[in-house]
């Protein structure tokens, strides 16, 4: 398909020792910017408006991420199947950042959703806040459970967030909001569930989230706490018998570069003075023209 000139190429007018310095570090292809759940929290402050990335700049991306990979890591010694899971960690370390793109990526001119965009990438762990019945969402989780069923272990797991006190939810009222979320979980069979809340006292939450889902953990096979990301934010175990919150304070594990969908790539850095959730995001065009980055470089 010939493509119009403004889809050129994602990195048009860029250094070339640039992009190889981006693309070989830890960083987030960032398909779609914003998000369309609408926690009232969101600790990414990601906006109402979602953009998509183009299918051509998602294919190209990862087209010159495979092959700077596989430059710089040919000598990594081959240990069963685990030199592909190395990798992948070193080169994607996700797919989503202020967003939700398993629900929100579509890009109808060629017809491509996030499972199109996994495949190209397979990052080990995926998060979405869950989808609508009979939406691009769920086409796109069908295809990828059973992607990951035929692929099983070479991933670590599916995160699915549960947010009531979302615009989504509102819109749709808690009862069609609850039905969309229990057809999610059980398209998706996570193996980890976050609770998304400001609801500081956690056992009315979680007793909360028990009447919503009455007996949804025995229905959701492997499901287990994992360690929590940001404050506000809550995992629980499905088993009742064990059932606790946990929560702790920063926001992403790694500071890292985000490509997103409109050619605008920001490196995103922990605050140095408090290590928590206040981010500070750098323009990478700024950044990379100083003298301290080009010693990274
Ligand atoms: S699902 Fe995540 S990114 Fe989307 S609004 Fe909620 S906290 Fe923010």
């Amino acid at each position: 398909m010939h493509l119009p000139a403004f889809l050129n190429s994602y990195f048009e007018g860029w250094d070339p020792e640039e992009v190889r310095h981006l693309l070989t570090s830890p960083k987030v292809i960032n398909v779609t910017q914003g998000c369309s759940v609408g926690c009232d929290f969101c600790a990414m402050a990601a906006s109402k408006s979602v953009r998509v990335m183009p299918w051509p700049w998602v294919v190209e991306i990862a087209n010159r991420v495979w092959s700077l990979e596989t430059e710089e890591t040919h000598n990594i010694p081959w240990v069963g199947g685990i030199k592909t899971i190395q990798q992948k960690r070193h080169t994607i370390n996700s797919l989503f950042f202020d967003s939700d793109p398993l629900k929100d990526y579509y890009d109808a001119a060629f017809d491509k959703d996030f499972f199109d965009v996994y495949t190209l990438f397979n990052p080990t762990f995926i998060s979405t806040a869950g989808f609508e019945m009979g939406s691009i969402g769920e086409r796109a989780a069908q295809k990828l459970r059973n992607y990951f069923d035929e692929r099983w272990p070479s991933f670590d797991g599916i995160r699915v967030s549960f947010s009531l006190e979302s615009r989504w939810a509102r819109e749709l009222g808690d009862k069609a909001y609850i039905s969309h979320m229990k057809n999610v979980f059980q398209v998706l069979q996570p193996n980890e569930i976050t609770i998304l809340t400001t609801n500081q006292n956690r056992a009315a939450t979680l007793q909360a989230f028990t009447r919503a889902f009455g007996r949804l953990a025995g229905e959701v096979p492997g499901a287990k706490v994992c360690r929590p990301h940001f404050e506000g934010l809550a995992k629980v175990n499905l088993d009742p018998a064990e059932a606790y919150y946990q929560t702790d304070g920063s926001v992403c594990c790694i500071d890292a570069y985000v490509l997103n969908p409109n050619r605008g790539v920001v490196y995103v850095a922990r605050n140095e003075q408090n290590g928590q959730m206040d981010y500070r995001r750098v323009n990478f065009n700024q950044m990379i023209k100083s003298e301290k980055h080009k010693e990274l470089l």
